[in-house]
């Protein structure tokens, strides 16, 4: 990893170009309408005036601008923040075998590397944090000409659990450095030859990920899914040592956990994110609305005010896989590289539906669909529990959450509001969700989430209100990276 070094990189050459070109960098944004997260109401023509990538002023009466100056006219458009997706995996293509070394598909992997940055883009999402990367490949993503912000939370798994089952062991500890020796579980996962465990406590884990220049830690407290309910599990003591050595280095603690048991730890474990929503219910699944044991759980969640993102694409974005029309909704062509979309569609390609549906014994399709559609539809009514008590939410896909091609980058950010909008979220609350409230979570207020004079520039400009309309949202006129106006069909992987 280099983020230190890149970000220098980046500090200095920013520093170079500020004093080369000044003024010649200023935008100005005439008589646009702002919606922001923290207005009660949006404020109708304004002007906005944007310098080195920042906001520089914000007006109801004309302002001046340097001669060169790019100027856009707002009239009729609608002016917010760019969305962040705080739960993507960028180093992941969706469809294909994790971390695979096959030459043949090589290509498609670069084809998405160049393409994954734009589509982000093209979905309005101008920050991303990668909760959890496999194996290098975020400075590929930085290296991209136009690419939205990059965060990151360093990765913890316990040794040998979830995530990295899935990864063969011959490679899994190269592939994830940073797993922490649980004692608990020392006679089954012994430490690999040549490791020391004092690099594996939860104390080292927590120094390194700090160090790495990572805004947040993320563990996973996850026993199994589907099939499996026997992966080793982090224990509550670890636990406590993780959060007090968090607490101590500032990194903002995350944690992958759907279940109700798994939640319920993390919730002992006074963890700042619930990195998914509730969806697996345990002994309640069966039952009709909220259950008390669900209802106890999430006011739970409300009182100790536990970050909750929904991520409700992980079960719609699988069962997506498995329906016919997928690959032929016209959205795909914008956000998928021609190459890979077809490659998709080949045998080689249906590897992951293959694998599924051998898992769920032969079922039909539909019915697999319809299973992780009814285990997403418990997730929806725990969205509109919380909704009701009041619960702020963070937007986060989980793109891709598996190797599922019914994931993909950008589109499934946009898919997740809709979720939210579907579960009954209203929309001034889904607006907030995929700005203001990600940004206070993860400590970005004074750069991102509102429309706001001093504001890093990265704005959309919306053909329609999207307090009015979720639909708002991919009827994106104009996309603002630092300044930088983009016009959105320009990011298109059909362009
Ligand atoms: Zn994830």
């Amino acid at each position: 990893m280099l983020p230190n070094f890149s970000r220098l990189f980046f500090a200095v050459s920013a520093a170079l170009c500020f004093y080369a070109s000044a003024r010649a960098t200023d935008l100005l944004i005439e008589n646009v309408t702002i919606v922001s997260p923290e207005r009660a109401q949006p404020a109708a023509r304004q002007f906005v005036l944007v310098r080195d990538g920042r906001i520089a002023q914000i007006s109801a009466k004309p302002l001046p601008a340097a001669k060169n100056a790019t100027k856009l006219n707002g009239a009729g458009k609608f002016l917010t923040p760019g969305i962040m997706d705080a739960h993507v995996h960028l180093t992941t293509p969706p469809g294909l075998p994790m971390g695979t070394q096959d030459a043949a598909l090589a290509p498609l992997i670069e084809a998405f590397n160049k393409q994954q940055p734009r589509s982000y883009l093209y979905f309005g999402v101008t920050q991303v944090l990668d909760t959890a990367h496999v194996g290098d490949g975020l400075e590929i993503f930085e290296a991209q000409p136009q690419h939205p912000d990059l965060f990151q939370c360093g990765a913890a798994p316990v040794l040998d659990g979830y995530p990295t089952v899935f990864i063969d062991p011959k490679i899994r500890y190269q592939v994830a450095p940073d797993y922490i020796f649980e004692p608990a579980n020392a006679k089954a996962h012994p430490l690999p030859p040549g490791a020391r465990q004092a690099d594996h406590t939860p104390e080292a884990i927590v120094e390194r990920i700090a160090a790495s220049g990572a805004l947040c830690m993320k563990i996973f407290i996850e026993d199994g899914f589907g099939p499996n309910a026997d992966w080793p599990l982090i224990s509550k003591d670890t636990l406590q040592r993780i959060r007090a050595a968090t607490r101590k280095r500032g990194l903002i603690l995350v944690a992958h956990a759907n279940a109700l048991d798994m939640q319920r730890m993390a919730l002992d474990a006074q963890v700042d994110v619930l990195a998914h929503g509730l969806w697996n219910w345990d002994e309640a699944a069966d039952k009709p609305g909220i259950p008390p044991v669900i209802a106890a759980h999430l006011k739970r969640i409300h009182s100790s005010g536990t970050g909750y993102e929904p991520t409700l694409r992980v079960l719609a974005g699988t069962a997506d896989l498995f329906r016919e029309d997928t690959l032929k909704d016209p959205t795909y062509a914008k956000v998928v590289p021609a190459a890979l979309l077809q490659w998709y569609g080949t045998d080689a390609g249906q590897w992951y539906k293959r694998q599924m549906r051998q898992e769920y014994g032969n079922a039909p399709d539909a019915r697999i669909a319809s299973i992780q559609l009814q285990v997403g539809e418990h997730g929806m009514r725990a969205v509109h529990y919380l909704q009701e008590l009041g619960h702020p939410f963070l937007l986060g896909s989980d793109t891709p959450s598996s190797p599922t091609y019914g994931s993909q980058p950008g589109y499934d950010t946009y898919r997740e509001m809709r979720l939210l909008a579907q579960s009954g979220v209203p929309l001034d609350a889904v607006f907030r969700a995929a700005t203001l409230n990600n940004a206070r979570r993860f400590h970005l207020e004074k750069d991102y989430g509102t429309v706001a004079v001093g504001k890093v520039a990265n704005l959309l400009l919306l053909e329609e209100n999207p307090l009015q309309s979720l639909r708002a949202w991919s009827q994106i006129d104009k996309v603002i990276l630092r300044g930088t106006v983009i016009e959105r069909e320009s990011l298109a992987a059909d362009r």
